[in-house]
């Protein structure tokens, strides 16, 4: 049975209430994120895009607890992070949030198997063997589960890295520029799979990226300028999201 906790009611994952980030101090102090308010819903796969320099990484960085703000609240479901010490934010990162970076970030001395499986094993917890199959079928890498990062294409590394990301079923996965590495081939392939994450397993996924097509595949696109979230699209294709890119490189100019 499905606890009722106040976050299937309300259906959001994570929220970022009213944040504002600077870096530096003084007049060389830089804000990268503005009184930023933004709500991800459960179950549904947000994209966040903005220029280059807009805060998109500060937001996401922000949003996972890697990064702490300045003022405001950051929710990742019924938990402000806040008011957690650092061992807190660690747990809360080990077991609740995954990351797919551009660069894959695999360990190179571990089998495919053993990358996916690292993050339960480090938050000592076993992967359920049929969950584990489907993630791995999902991702078509039954067959390439004994091999090194070195013997695997990158699209083939990042499908390693979206499974290992989805197995300990986190309230959201963070995906930073996931697709940046890739040719558009094995790119597509990463978001079909990122897509059914969502469909399938009503996975979360936020994404950072600067890439209209990839955008398309979320439910909805926040954008950035200058650290604040001036718009958003529900349903996006990839031209109203390269039309709203336009305006805002025009706006920010
Ligand atoms: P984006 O991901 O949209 O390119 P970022 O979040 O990386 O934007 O950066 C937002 C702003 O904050 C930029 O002006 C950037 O130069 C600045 N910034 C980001 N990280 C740092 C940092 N560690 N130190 C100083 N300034 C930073």
């Amino acid at each position: 049975m499905t606890t009722l906790t106040k976050d299937t009611i309300t259906g959001l994952a994570a929220r970022a209430v009213g944040v504002t980030k600077a870096y530096g101090t003084g007049p060389a102090a830089v804000v990268a994120l503005d009184e930023v308010s933004v709500d991800v819903h459960r179950g549904r796969f947000t994209a966040i895009m903005g220029p280059s320099g807009s805060g998109k990484s500060t937001l996401m960085h922000c949003l996972a607890g890697l990064d702490t703000v300045d003022t405001g609240e950051v929710w990742i479901g019924e938990t402000e992070l806040g008011g957690l010490n650092d061992r807190g934010l660690a747990d809360l990162r080990r077991n609740r949030v995954g990351f797919i970076f551009q660069q894959f970030n695999l360990l190179p001395t571990l089998s495919a198997e053993e990358n996916i499986t690292l993050p339960l094993a480090i938050a000592g917890r076993k992967a359920d063997p049929e969950w584990f199959g489907r993630v791995v079928d999902a991702v078509g890498l039954a067959d390439r589960l004994t091999h090194r990062p070195s013997e695997l294409s990158g699209g083939q590394q990042q499908r390693v890295a979206c499974a290992r990301a989805l197995l300990p079923k986190p309230d959201v996965i963070f995906a930073d520029e996931p697709t940046g590495n890739l040719d558009s081939g094995s790119s597509t392939e990463i978001l079909r799979f990122l897509r059914r994450s969502v469909e399938e397993f009503a996975q979360t996924i936020v994404m950072v990226t600067h890439d209209a097509n990839a955008a398309a595949y979320a439910d909805r696109v926040v954008f950035l300028l200058d650290g604040r979230l001036v718009h958003e699209l529900s349903d996006p294709d990839a031209e109203a999201v390269l039309d709203t890119m336009k305006a805002l490189d025009t706006l920010g100019a």
